[in-house]
């Protein structure tokens, strides 16, 4: 989303502090906008935070849900220890064919694997992965509920849950984008997510809106 690329003066002077992208995100980010790839991706501050948030869980096995090019997912992976996992689930075989082939350039490719289909026909067959640590949600905004419940089925007590985009460029409190599937979706997962007692939750307000709960 365009509107999310813009950057203001104080997001900026953040930026060249703590969340600039290296030469091998940048690269990534430009060579997926030349593939015609949407420009959809977290912003660098929320690649720093599920970073940090790794480190802080001590995450060793985590979930993506929307892979796209493989910006998240390289933030992810990078901050994973030796002999860390990190499955991706992606409905494009395009996109995960260029997020493959830019974490195979960075070095990454050895602890990130993707299942190339609709995420719910993936979910059911990683039971046997279970549980992660940690587990971030951002595919298409309808099935958040349903990803949510896979997510708890899939977690332990400390799995860090995350879902972006709950402001959605504002439709979510938009009273003329109600009937759309993907705000119902959104704001559905929001409900759940806020009214769970196995969870505690909260929703940072990174770009488009990043929720993050931690399993109880
Ligand atoms: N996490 C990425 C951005 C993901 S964009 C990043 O920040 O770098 C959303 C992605 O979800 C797209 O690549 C889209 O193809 C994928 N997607 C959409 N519907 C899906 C589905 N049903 N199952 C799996 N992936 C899906
Ligand atoms: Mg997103």
């Amino acid at each position: 989303m365009s509107r999310l690329a813009e950057v203001n003066p104080y997001q900026a002077y953040l930026r060249d502090l703590f969340h600039s992208d290296d030469a091998d995100l940048s690269r990534l980010q430009a060579e997926a906008e030349a593939e015609g790839l949407p420009k959809i991706s977290i912003g660098p501050e929320q690649g720093k935070f599920l970073q940090l948030l790794v480190q802080l869980t001590g995450t060793r096995k985590a979930l993506e849900i929307g892979v796209l090019g493989g910006y998240s997912g390289a933030w992810i992976a990078r901050a994973l220890p030796e002999g860390g996992k990190l499955i991706g689930l992606e409905l494009e075989q395009k996109h995960s064919d260029f997020a493959c082939m830019q974490w195979k350039r960075m070095g990454l490719a050895d602890r990130i694997e993707v299942r190339v289909g609709p995420a719910l026909d993936s979910l059911p067959g990683l039971a046997g992965e279970a549980p992660f640590d940690l587990i971030f949600i951002d595919a298409d905004k309808g099935n958040y509920p349903a990803y949510l419940d896979y997510a708890v089925r899939y977690s332990r007590p400390g799995t860090v849950i995350l879902g972006d985009n709950v402001h959605m460029g504002g439709s979510v409190v938009d009273p003329e984008r109600q009937d759309s599937e993907w705000v119902q979706g959104m704001r559905s997962f929001a409900r759940m997510l806020s009214k769970d007692e196995r969870l505690m939750s909260t929703v940072v307000p990174y770009s488009d809106g990043l929720a993050m709960a931690v399993v109880k």
